[in-house]
């Protein structure tokens, strides 16, 4: 069986014109998404120099073909190279974008290599080579950050720039290849082939970032970055669950900064923003690998601590203190917070149950005068509930305020 190159041209046209409009398409559902726009571009720019390439069979038109042809072919890979660029948060850089279709025109007006097929093959499979090697460069980092449809695009970037590769260095040795059957019908699989998995390929990208974006925001607290309430239930359910089965430790510490509003109040709402910012940095760093610290809602905090018992989970509550105490410089005011504390040994490894002790205990410390630590089972005295509610009284009716400030 013989293919006609002309037809070949034509089928690979209309097959990069559809995958690029499909990768058009994709770009504009759920906002605009500019990896797949510029991968689409380049589909396009593809699908035009093939369909040019159908008319080089005209003399007057062979000259101009050629040239405009494997600019775009060129430019094409350019547009795949800013994709992946933009795809890793790079701007366009549109001087390299443009550069290599330059460096073909100026080749074609030496006559000695316009001449000679074998090496304008060379030449165009260097300039792309160049653009396949930036790629690979900018796709990495995806790679690194274990995208799974990154492997897929190195693997086929790496079988494109082989082929290329070959083309490059076998073209100057032989005659007349590449332009008849059976090695034109290779070209125009081989593109075919990368065509169609490459935009596949991006958009499987994309969308496996976009995923995880989404998952990042559901599962994380958009002022602090802190795990929230939703990750902490979701992790923190089998982080107990293996607890229970090994029978270790774990403790819960509620967090409650004491005063907040007042922070608010006097200060403002960026302020008290602010002050949340940096505690939820000094939980981060009093925090270690076995423990998972989350912003509960407002200015409530808890960490779930595996391997922690009592005496332990007081130790890093009063390191937590500590380090507020330590961040003054960076506070509008002085700042303190109330930590209670439920161990699973003594309730049952069950968050709910947990953190419904931890509150108690919280609360104790609360009226207990805050800026301190109490652990669940808690016996609140009346004295404490009396001066407690000597507090909250002398506050009515005007913003409460920290009684060291006030
Ligand atoms: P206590 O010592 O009894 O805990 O008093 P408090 O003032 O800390 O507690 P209260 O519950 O009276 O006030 C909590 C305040 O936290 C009220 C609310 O305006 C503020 N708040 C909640 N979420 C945010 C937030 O995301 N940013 C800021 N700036 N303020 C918040
Ligand atoms: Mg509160
Ligand atoms: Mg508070």
């Amino acid at each position: 069986m013989t293919l006609d190159p002309t037809t070949m041209l034509i089928i690979e046209a209309f097959v990069l014109f559809l995958v690029g409009g499909l990768t058009f398409m994709a770009a504009f559902q759920g906002g605009r998404d500019r990896t797949l726009l510029w991968a689409a571009v380049g589909m396009w720019m593809a699908c035009l120099g093939f369909f040019l390439g159908a008319f080089r069979g005209h003399d007057a038109w062979q000259t101009p073909v050629i040239i405009v042809s494997n600019m775009l072919f060129i430019t094409s890979h350019a547009c795949l190279w800013t994709s992946l660029n933009i795809f890793r948060g790079k701007p366009v850089q549109w001087l390299y974008l443009g550069v290599g279709a330059f460096v073909w025109l100026l080749l074609c007006q030496w006559p000695v290599f316009f001449a000679n097929a074998n090496w304008r093959t060379a030449g165009y499979s260097a300039l792309s080579l160049v653009y396949i090697g930036a790629c690979l460069m900018a796709v990495r980092p995806a790679w690194h950050k274990s995208n799974p449809a990154a492997l897929a695009i190195v693997l086929f970037l790496t079988l494109h720039g082989l082929f290329y590769l070959y083309r490059m260095v076998a073209s100057p040795l032989q005659s007349a290849v590449w332009r008849t059957w059976p090695d034109f019908a290779l070209v125009i699989f081989e593109g075919l082939f990368f065509a169609v998995s490459m935009s596949y390929g991006i958009l499987m990208m994309v969308r496996a970032q976009a995923e995880q974006n989404y998952r990042y925001a559901a599962l994380h607290d958009a002022l602090t970055k802190l795990p929230n309430r939703r990750a902490l239930f979701e992790r923190g359910a089998s982080m107990l669950e293996h607890a229970r089965q090994d029978h270790a430790d774990v403790a819960v510490l509620m967090c409650d900064l004491d005063w907040f509003k007042s922070v608010n109040d006097r200060f403002g709402h960026e302020a008290g923003d602010q002050v949340l910012v940096c505690f939820s940095q000094v939980l981060r760093e009093c925090a270690d690998k076995e423990h998972l610290p989350a912003r509960l809602g407002g200015e409530e905090f808890t960490v779930l601590a595996m391997n922690l018992g009592p005496l332990s989970a007081q130790a890093l509550a009063t390191r937590i203190r500590m380090r507020l105490a330590d961040q003054a410089s960076r506070l509008p005011c002085r700042l303190t917070v109330s930590i209670g504390i439920a161990c699973a040994q003594q309730i049952d490894y069950n968050l709910d149950r947990l953190l419904a002790c931890a509150d108690q205990a919280l609360y104790a410390a609360k009226v207990s005068g805050r800026d301190c630590v109490r652990i669940w089972p808690v016996q609140v005295t009346q004295a404490a509930l009396d001066a407690s509610a000597a507090i909250s009284r002398d506050g009515a009716g005007a913003a409460p305020q920290h009684p060291v400030d006030a």
